[in-house]
């Protein structure tokens, strides 16, 4: 179990009623409505939306194919009647400018402030293109990319009741490193598209907003969350126009990040090597930083995504931490409660290379089996399951 810091330890004491209260039994016997939505998930279908995003490749940012999965993503969205909108911004690195990500910190801590342990292997990100021995998919990626206008996607389901207050539900639909990007980040990117198309459905309604994101650029440092804080953050909870009961920016009530979500085989073992299949004891890793401004309301936010798991998740459970970094939900950290939900820990354990197709051209869908998009099914359970509860999510008779 994990050492908790004792300026934690009393919202823990308080977090530790959630699960009790998820449990309350119902006291008549009308069925969870929570329960139909998740079960409307389907491993089928998710694996079809992983399947559409990588053929457009890495999708790296500042190039056509990013574009084009772009537009893709927008249409998808339509199809499930969500009403899409978008975030439009400049990306001009410097030209010496790397992805300007340390994997380290002092002291032999993790990126994030996690503490390794164990078998360690390297990571990076592959740049060189005859590293991907299928021929079409190294022509696919070979557009390299150039500085200027980019734009990202989001579409909203407005809430009934309380539609100034929002959830935003995001994954990053760029990548990078050669391969097709199918769990960095096609799998969190397809998660959010699915929980976009259920609660669009047309007989599903909720009290408070959910906005799906599917950001750009976090590879390169998450620039398209942090246009979107900086064009979006004064205009929230603002009726505009006035007395027409529409709010196009609702206050931030929390931010969940999906962020590889496919890949649990474990440690490295001994020789460096893998195990090959998905390990049984996979679990979905929901993150908060211990050393954020609002760590203890994204703690009870993580608190509330594991109860959640514990209900509506068909097969792996969840585990909660306290080193969220290097992902979409960092520029949010310390304005509101802000999640990530991953495969694994991003600090210790992917940073220990647990994941050996991040961000290599192995990271294509046909790397995966049907064990590992369960994993991601699993996520995808968790937060619809979380989400519904938290915006008061029924269905219409
Ligand atoms: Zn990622």
């Amino acid at each position: 179990m994990r050492m908790i810091p004792p300026v934690l330890a009393c919202v823990l004491v308080g977090a530790a009623a959630a699960p009790a209260r998820a449990q309350t039994p119902q006291t008549d016997t009308a069925p969870d409505p929570i329960k139909t939505l998740v079960e409307r998930l389907d491993l089928e279908r998710y694996k079809a939306t992983i399947k559409g995003l990588t053929q457009f490749g890495d999708r790296r940012q500042g190039t056509d194919r990013n574009r084009q999965a772009v537009d893709w993503i927008e249409a998808q969205l339509k199809s499930y009647g969500c009403p899409t909108d978008r975030i439009k911004y400049v990306y001009d690195p410097p030209p010496t400018q790397g992805s300007g990500r340390g994997r380290g910190n002092a002291g032999g801590l993790a990126v994030g402030g996690g503490r390794p342990r164990g078998v360690r292997t390297p990571t990076g990100v592959n740049t060189d293109p005859l590293k991907q021995p299928d021929e079409k998919l190294r022509a696919l990626d070979m557009q390299p990319t150039t500085p200027g206008p980019r734009e990202m996607v989001y579409c909203t389901k407005v809430g009934t009741t309380h539609p100034d207050e929002m959830y935003i539900v995001g994954g990053h639909m760029d990548g990078h490193g050669w391969g097709e990007a199918a769990n960095d980040d096609g799998s969190g990117t397809a998660l959010v598209m699915e929980l976009a198309r259920v609660f669009s459905a047309p007989d599903v309604q909720t009290e408070r907003t959910i906005r799906f994101a599917l950001w750009n650029n976090e590879e390169t440092g998450s620039q398209a969350a942090r246009a979107y804080i900086a064009q979006r953050q004064a205009l929230q909870g603002k009726e505009d126009p006035p007395g027409s009961k529409q709010y196009p920016e609702p206050k931030w009530l929390g931010m969940i990040q999906h962020d590889m979500m496919l890949f649990d085989h474990g440690m490295p073992n001994a020789d460096g090597t893998i195990p090959k299949q998905q390990r049984p004891e996979a679990d979905v890793n929901v993150e908060f930083q211990m050393n954020s401004k609002m760590a203890a309301e994204s703690q009870k936010l993580a608190w509330v995504f594991e109860a959640a798991n514990e209900k509506y998740a068909t097969d792996y459970p969840a585990a909660v931490g306290s080193h969220m970094t290097n992902t979409d939900s960092g520029p949010f950290q310390d304005l509101i409660a802000a999640i990530s939900v991953r495969e694994n820990e991003r600090g210790v354990q992917i940073g220990s290379g647990w994941d050996p197709q991040w961000h290599q051209p192995t990271d294509v869908y046909a790397t995966y089996s049907d064990k590992d998009f369960r994993l991601g099914l699993n996520a995808a359970q968790t937060t619809l399951g979380a989400v519904a509860g938290l915006t008061g999510a029924t269905l219409k008779k």
